[in-house]
């Protein structure tokens, strides 16, 4: 048996529809400004600035959603809805062409983002972990795997808090697409299995209080439900 100087985390596990099996998180990688709406809320030109990444931390991501505590050190938590991927086989440079075979899954997520953290960091070229890596920061529904079919590219995705909407738009206004996106991101990173690739969000981001309830889904996959507590 092993002897750990300190306990060990524990593992990640997201459940898999249609299945007992358990999809284990190894790494969070995040796409920024995949939309050209939400690339303008943010004040930024969709046409001179492309999409770019960033990360967080395998930890933060919350199986199935539910009660989430409201993060400190925030006035302005902000919701982002967005397309996950699930990576079931790894690689580096993948090429576009085949990076569709290294999805195991796909699902509905949201990037909850400490937005005054995030500005105060870009303003000062400081790195976007205090806005972007806060624990719970990740809520993610079950994963539908790939080999039951991808979600159509025309496909809602959509966003209410207290049922009332704020993010509504179609997978196909995505700057970079599932593949492309893969086919990016595993030329500055070997991707293994376990990965999950939160591939950005629409506009219509807004600010959430504690006592909000969320309710987000895309066609063809399962509803998310939040409640800031
Ligand atoms: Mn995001």
């Amino acid at each position: 048996m092993t002897n750990y100087a300190v306990p060990p985390a524990a593992e990640t596990l997201i459940p898999v529809m249609g299945s007992n099996a358990l999809f284990p998180v190894r790494r969070i990688y995040c796409v920024g400004r995949n939309y050209a709406e939400h690339a303008r809320e943010m004040g930024s030109d969709p046409n001179r600035e492309p999409p770019f990444f960033f990360s967080k931390p395998r930890d933060a991501a919350v199986p199935g959603g539910g009660s989430i505590p409201f993060p400190p050190a925030t006035d302005n938590l902000q919701h982002e809805v967005e397309l996950v991927v699930a990576i079931g086989l790894g690689g580096l440079d993948i090429p576009e062409t085949q990076a569709l075979a290294h999805v195991y899954g796909y699902a509905t997520g949201i990037d909850f983002t400490r937005r005054d953290l995030q500005m105060i960091a870009r303003e000062k070229c400081h790195p976007w972990e205090p806005g972007k890596g806060m624990d719970h920061g990740a809520p993610i529904s079950a994963i539908v795997p790939a080999s039951h079919g991808a979600p159509s590219v025309d496909a809602a995705i959509w966003l209410k808090v207290n049922n009332a909407p704020r993010q509504a738009a179609r997978l196909n206004q995505m700057t970079w697409n599932v593949a492309e996106i893969i086919h990016r991101l595993s030329h500055f990173f070997e991707l293994a299995p376990g990965d999950l690739i939160f591939t950005g969000t629409p506009g219509g981001v807004s600010t959430v209080r504690r006592g909000d309830m969320i309710t987000c889904g895309i066609d063809d996959l399962p509803q998310l439900h939040v409640s800031l507590i």
